[in-house]
């Protein structure tokens, strides 16, 4: 297949260097979906300077006029759906289905938030001194660096470009360099949509050459970052020295509880998804079962069974439950944390290198049993489809285990009790719970998020979205002032 060079996009204009990186197909490492042209701290600097340009025009338009880029670059994505599905398959390794539906809900949150430009944001009321008017407005912030992950790649972008451009900043954007292919269509359709010049710049380059540009230039007023929790510490102390807006949303060690009262079929199909889904390559994935003793071997037993009947294959065949892994080094990853549960005591059932058609990176779902708390499986995050089993009691222990995580950012419980329920919901130390459904981020109108060392700054999407991507202006108004 044909592979194009993709280049970064400054000021409208395509910026391309001497050296190229290839975006490889995970489910065939012959295929390269596309080249990418690698850009250098320079080629930064100037879209930093051309989304600063662009600035001043850009948050000076009327809502009408932002909604209708929004909305103009929705409908084109809607419309390219199965195209753009088949090449985020392509150049990320998740199913089709998983992949159309990722590109599906790109076109609708720039919908959605060709709706939230337009409504009414800020507060008109009266001072508590008598004849004062006062006013709270919502400005834009400036200039936003917003950096992504390899394992969204269309989703994310939108979900942190379209607040951005709906609120009147401009915006230089960092793909994941992985996998640049989903990411820079986005940004070629809303310019095509109607930005002016510089109001969107796309950055493809290496985090650790582009980087300190994208987090340290003082032309930028906001950070946006969703990736691992290392790489995000750095940026939040690169961003403090010139005292930055930060929003970081990172990894998840993320627990699903299964009690001696939940309907068995419905606690298999959320353990599964929640767990295998996308490869389990999700910040949000279920990877520590706990389960209470009663359910625990029935509970097993049906997991077992679903899986041996989970089929591992080519991205885009038709058919297939699971996506290859995204590359050799976090294959190697998911194997290495394998050998560790090993190591501690776990027995792997699962997990193993296999081959298909064409060379990739297949590795079939793994579940380790009798894992405890301490062990490393389930303290740090694997990013694979890896799922470790830790028996417990009874719902109070299960809680105790599951409020162990540092990493806060999903939670789930499968219970037909409706009292379990309501105090797991208020108990959960994570930013989002699950009942009795497979843990995701998939509605984009309310906030989504974790706590702990899983998240920093406002939430993202839905009406959260105005916390970070605005700043507030109270004025003060004396009518009649001479
Ligand atoms: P990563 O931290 O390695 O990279 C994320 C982005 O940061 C990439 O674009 C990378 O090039 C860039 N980067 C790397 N070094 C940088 C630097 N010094 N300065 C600026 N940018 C830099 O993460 P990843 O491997 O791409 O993604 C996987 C991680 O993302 C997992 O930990 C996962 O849990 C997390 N994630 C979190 C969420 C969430 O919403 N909480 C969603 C998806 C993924």
């Amino acid at each position: 297949m044909s592979s194009r060079t993709l280049t970064s996009i400054v000021a409208g204009q395509s910026v391309g260097s001497g050296a190229d990186r290839p975006d490889v197909n995970p489910s065939d490492l012959g295929d390269v979906v596309v080249v990418s042209s690698v850009a250098d701290a320079e080629v930064a600097s100037a879209a930093v300077a051309a989304a600063a340009e662009a600035f001043p025009g850009w948050s000076r338009t009327t809502p009408w006029q932002r909604a209708e880029v929004l909305d103009r670059a929705g409908s084109e994505v809607l419309a390219r759906a199965d195209e753009l599905g088949d090449l985020l398959a392509r150049e990320e390794g998740k199913t089709l289905p998983e992949a159309r539906g990722e590109v599906v809900r790109a076109g609708q949150i720039l919908k959605y938030f060709a709706g939230v430009a337009l409504q009414p944001h800020g507060q008109a009321l009266d001072s508590v001194r008598p004849g004062i008017e006062v006013t709270v407005t919502r400005e834009p912030v400036g200039v936003v660096s917003i950096i992504t992950p390899w394992n969204f790649p269309i989703a994310i972008p939108a979900w942190k470009i379209a607040p951005a451009l709906a609120f009147g900043n401009t915006v230089v954007f960092k793909p994941a360099d992985l996998v640049p292919g989903s990411a820079w269509e986005l940004v070629d359709i809303l310019n095509r949509a109607g930005l002016p010049v510089g109001a969107l710049n796309i950055v493809l380059g290496k985090g650790s050459q582009v980087g300190p540009v994208l987090t340290g230039d003082p032309a930028i007023s906001a950070i946006t970052f969703t990736g691992s929790v290392e790489t995000g510490q750095g940026i939040l102390q690169a961003a403090a020295a010139t005292r930055k807006k930060v929003q970081l949303e990172l990894g998840g060690k993320n627990p699903l509880i299964v009690c001696d009262d939940a309907d068995l079929g419905v606690a298999v199909e959320v353990a599964i998804q929640g767990s295998f889904g996308s490869t389990g390559q999700r910040c949000t994935a279920s990877s520590v079962l706990v389960v209470t003793d009663g359910i625990h071997d029935a509970l097993i037993e049906a997991i077992r069974a679903r899986m041996s009947g989970w089929t591992v294959g080519d991205a885009r065949q038709a058919g297939i439950d699971m996506g290859p892994v995204v590359d050799a080094s976090q294959l190697e990853q998911d194997l290495r944390y394998l050998e560790i549960a090993r190591a501690e005591g776990g027995a792997v059932i699962g997990g193993e290198v296999v081959e298909r058609g064409t060379p990739g990176h297949y590795l079939t779902p793994a579940l380790v049993l009798g894992t405890s708390p301490e062990h490393t499986i389930n303290r740090e995050e694997v990013f694979g489809p890896v799922l470790s089993v830790v028996r417990v009691a009874d719902y109070e222990q299960a809680l105790a285990v599951a409020n162990a995580s540092t990493m806060n950012l999903s939670a789930g419980i499968c219970t037909t009790s409706l009292a379990k329920a309501s105090h797991f919901r208020r108990a959960s130390k994570a930013g989002m719970v699950m009942v009795n459904l497979p843990t995701a981020g998939v509605d984009f109108h309310v906030p989504f998020g974790g706590r702990g060392d899983s998240s920093y700054g406002p939430r993202e999407q839905g009406t959260a979205a105005e916390e970070f991507f605005t700043t507030s202006k109270t004025a003060y108004v004396l009518p009649g002032t001479p």
